[in-house]
């Protein structure tokens, strides 16, 4: 079951968006900011959250 979280990343402090469960998700993702792994308890895609601070403006995508 896919779930969503999101946090800094621990190398360089980005906002990250942990995205658990979804196509593309690795034991080791790497930071998309510092290219460092980040270790994760469960298999996950990290993507760097550029919807903050800022209000969502776009709905998500139904994929
Ligand atoms: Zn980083």
């Amino acid at each position: 079951m896919a779930s969503a979280w999101f946090g800094p990343c621990p190398h360089c402090n980005i906002s990250l968006s942990y995205l658990q469960g979804v196509t593309g998700s690795t034991m080791t993702p790497q930071c998309p900011g510092c290219h460092q792994v980040v270790t994760v308890p469960r298999a996950t895609l990290l993507m760097a959250d550029h919807s903050r601070p800022a209000p969502l403006l776009r709905p998500p995508d139904p994929r």
